[in-house]
């Protein structure tokens, strides 16, 4: 049920994207001449929407969609025969090279997050129930056992050689759509397509712009409505993706307890932030941080920002209050004002 409303509530957010490219000023000759192809897949739990236009559009969709099948079953842990799942049950196994370099980006992203970003933090998830759908508010006692394993320094690569520490286990959920929209962003450009939108739930990435020229519109979602939106993000070539506690969660005698996890404690992050939203060249940087950002907060995370390259962000806070960096200012419309960080 609880997958079913959110993929309704997915849905949304393509049907902005999918309108708002109708929109703009589209010439007659244009859309005669810009062929254009859609598909819709269902993957790591999400309603994934992929449009591409040109000639070979097509064609780069169906290898797109082998693409995420491939990877949703290489790096699904649940699935007995996922290369993640062979790593966490035997403590060490040979994975395909694109895996082992999505592990080792992930585990860059943990070591300059300080740790905010740990895909070691799978025993934490089982506990809460996040991954089978069977929620469950775990003790304090429970907590700290589980997190004894949580340390992302407990996972190395070695050439297509993952391996674990301390009965660590991994879960690429924070980053492995970030990766996937690249992967499919690559194999658009070599199927000579330039123009093209993929929308995996909470991840967008776009490659050139909109056929007429103009850059694609992004709704960035309301944390409070999932019907609504705070703003509009005009972006060419770039990945949004969005962090919030509002897209998956549980309540429990009043309590929410949703599944972005602080390592450092164990529960669900309580940073003052309702969403962020990373932009960036980078579809995998974009997801990592955007998790991270979210766990970290809006001061560590304006600090991160200002001392790392190749991102913008926007932050929505618990005070409903939009502030986004400075590279934003031309490409972000908020619906109210947005504050500008420097
Ligand atoms: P995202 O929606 O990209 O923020 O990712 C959330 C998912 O990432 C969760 O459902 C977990 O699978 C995983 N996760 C939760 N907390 C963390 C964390 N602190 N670091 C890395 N992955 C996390
Ligand atoms: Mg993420």
């Amino acid at each position: 049920m609880r997958t079913l409303i959110r993929a309704i509530s997915l849905l949304g957010i393509l049907f902005l994207v999918a309108c708002s490219s109708e929109n703009g000023n589209v010439s007659k000759d244009n859309v005669n001449s810009d062929h254009v192809a859609e598909k819709i897949v269902f993957a790591m739990d999400t309603v994934m929407t992929l449009r591409a236009y040109g000639p070979n559009a097509e064609k780069a969709l169906a290898d797109a969609e082998n693409e995420i099948q491939t990877l949703d079953q290489r790096l699904r842990r649940g699935s007995a025969n996922s290369e993640i799942y062979a790593v966490n049950t035997a403590g060490s196994a040979e994975v395909s090279e694109d895996t082992a370099e999505l592990i080792s980006t992930a585990l860059d992203i943990s070591e300059s997050t300080g740790g905010a970003f740990d895909i070691s933090i799978a025993p934490v998830m089982d506990l809460w129930g996040f991954y089978t759908g069977e929620f469950y508010v775990p003790s304090e006692a429970e907590l700290s056992a589980s997190l004894a394993a949580v340390d992302y320094r407990n996972v190395n690569v070695n050439g297509k050689t993952v391996s674990t520490t301390n009965g660590a286990r991994i879960d690429l959920g924070g980053i492995a759509k970030g990766y996937l929209s690249s992967q499919i962003i690559d194999i658009m450009k070599k199927n000579g397509v330039s123009s093209c939108i993929v929308s995996l739930g909470g991840n967008i990435q776009t490659l050139g712009t909109k056929p007429d020229g103009s850059s694609w519109k992004v709704g960035v979602q309301d944390p409070d409505d999932e019907n609504g939106y705070i703003g509009v993000l005009s972006i060419s070539d770039m990945a949004a993706v969005t962090s919030g506690g509002y897209q998956r969660f549980f309540e429990q005698d009043g309590t929410v307890y949703h599944h972005i996890i602080d390592p450092s404690g164990g529960l669900p992050a309580q940073s003052g932030l309702k969403s962020v939203t990373i932009v960036s060249a980078d579809g995998t940087l974009a997801d990592g941080l955007s998790t991270a950002l979210y766990v970290m907060g809006l001061d560590k995370g304006i600090e991160y920002w200002r001392s790392h390259d190749g991102f913008d962000a926007v932050f929505v806070t618990d005070d409903n209050e939009i502030l986004i960096t400075k590279g934003l200012a031309d490409m972000f419309e908020g619906r109210i004002e947005a504050l500008i960080i420097e």
